[in-house]
């Protein structure tokens, strides 16, 4: 007869998996390998209708929340109130990767059937969870922020996909706009919320690393910054005489990025969007219009690097001979991911022989929006020259599934 494995040497099925993530690739895949589904577009509808079918095919129980998100429930919990959840995305950016997203879920459904296969009993039940529009097509973790009733009615009204973009897309998939506020879940009813993600930056592939547990998602500031001089003739006004706004908009991005580099290593920040007006090649711009975001993990940080990036607008307008204005557009807070979370990746990784690297995440993520209800934990897994939202985001495959057993490891050693 052969001896049941202890939890500890579990281990996923890694054929059962490879299919799943292939059948994964294939629904609204492109010519060059990657994978087009926007939130709620058929291709990422269809994918959800693969996750339904899956999930009931491995005996678990499926239910869908006012904003879409999918979950599919494995009674294995002695406090059957409570759910560890374990997922990602199946949405994907426009021409985006295979990927980012589609391996936390399929992942999160492997470790589901690993553990009922082997008939363990675990303090609270699992779940595996889809969410809706975590890329931002639509408005950027959507289905997380509603099942954290963090989703503000402004998002909703003018969201950065577009508001018709957003109702064509509720309609197809069968949803409402007030259900998407009807969403939000009983933080007493979880556990926590664990998430396998490629790292989408080059940093564990240089170092020869497995394994990245995240210490914490960065927060994320947006403004607008309006230069504004004097438009006039390009060819008969002196050089000296000129009011350029384009000239202080173009300081500002220098000093900006020297002032990054130079005094605030671990942050990023960008200038993603310029608008010069009137915008003709013989007119000197008497307005520029700026798009601004800078990141950072820690909240204290993002206050100075805010004051000190504002403060250096003030002065290169001041330099240019330029009036400057600020608007506000938004502030995501960093998000810390919980000590017990890290510790039980870090024991679980330990215990598979896997090196791991302590690293915060450049990029957003849901579990920014579960932070603050329940522990919340990210495990990486190295990307190829860090390449991800492209079609050439690769990660390789003993990668992935060490990952995926890195997550069964974690969730069967976190205590909830
Ligand atoms: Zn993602």
């Amino acid at each position: 007869m052969p001896s049941i494995p202890l939890p500890k040497d579990l281990r996923i099925n890694a054929a059962r998996f490879l299919a799943d993530f292939e059948a994964l690739a294939a629904i609204g895949s492109t010519q060059d390998g990657g994978v087009n589904r926007p939130a709620l577009s058929e291709a990422h509808l269809q994918s959800r209708v693969w996750f339904r079918e899956r999930a009931e095919r491995a005996g678990l129980v499926v239910s869908v929340d006012g904003a879409g998100s999918h979950f599919a429930r494995l009674a294995c919990g002695q406090n059957p109130e409570r759910s560890l959840l374990l997922g990602s995305h199946l949405d994907s950016v426009p021409m985006g990767g295979r990927f980012d997203g589609a391996l936390g879920v399929a992942a999160a459904l492997e470790v589901l059937e690993t553990v009922r296969e082997a008939g363990l009993h675990l303090p609270v039940d699992l779940e595996a969870v889809d969410f809706t529009d975590e890329e931002g097509t639509l408005v950027g973790l959507l289905g997380s922020a509603a099942l954290a009733n963090h989703l503000q009615p402004a998002e909703i009204q003018n969201p950065r996909g577009g508001r018709q973009r957003l109702l064509d897309g509720l309609q197809r998939a069968g949803l409402s706009e007030a259900g998407l506020f009807q969403a939000g879940r009983d933080p007493a009813s979880l556990a926590g919320y664990l998430e396998l993600h490629i790292e989408q930056g080059p940093r564990l592939e240089r170092k020869g690393i497995p394994v990245g547990v995240v210490t914490a998602i960065v927060g994320i500031v947006s403004y607008r910054l309006v230069f504004e001089g004097r438009a006039n003739h390009a060819g008969t006004t002196p050089m000296d005489e000129r009011c350029d706004a384009g000239l202080g908009a173009a300081g500002f991005m220098l000093a900006a990025r020297q002032l990054v580099v130079q005094s605030f290593p671990e942050c990023v920040v960008n200038v993603g969007a310029l608008k010069l007006e009137p915008g003709a090649f013989n007119i000197v711009p008497g307005r520029a219009e700026l798009a601004l975001e800078f990141r950072s993990a820690d909240q204290q940080t993002l206050d100075q690097l805010q004051q000190a990036l504002l403060a250096l607008a003030e002065r290169e307008a001041r330099a240019a001979g330029l009036s400057v204005t600020v608007v506000f557009l938004g502030r995501h807070e960093p998000a810390p991911m919980h000590p017990a979370m890290r510790q039980a990746i870090g024991r679980a990784a330990a215990d598979l022989g896997l090196v791991t690297l302590d690293l915060p995440s450049g990029a957003g993520h849901d579990g920014q929006s579960l932070a603050n209800l329940c522990p919340t934990g990210m495990i990486f897994i190295p990307s190829q020259a860090g390449i991800s939202h492209s079609p050439h985001e690769f990660s390789a495959w003993h990668d992935c599934v060490n990952g995926v057993n890195l997550l069964l490891q974690a969730a069967l050693n976190f205590n909830p």
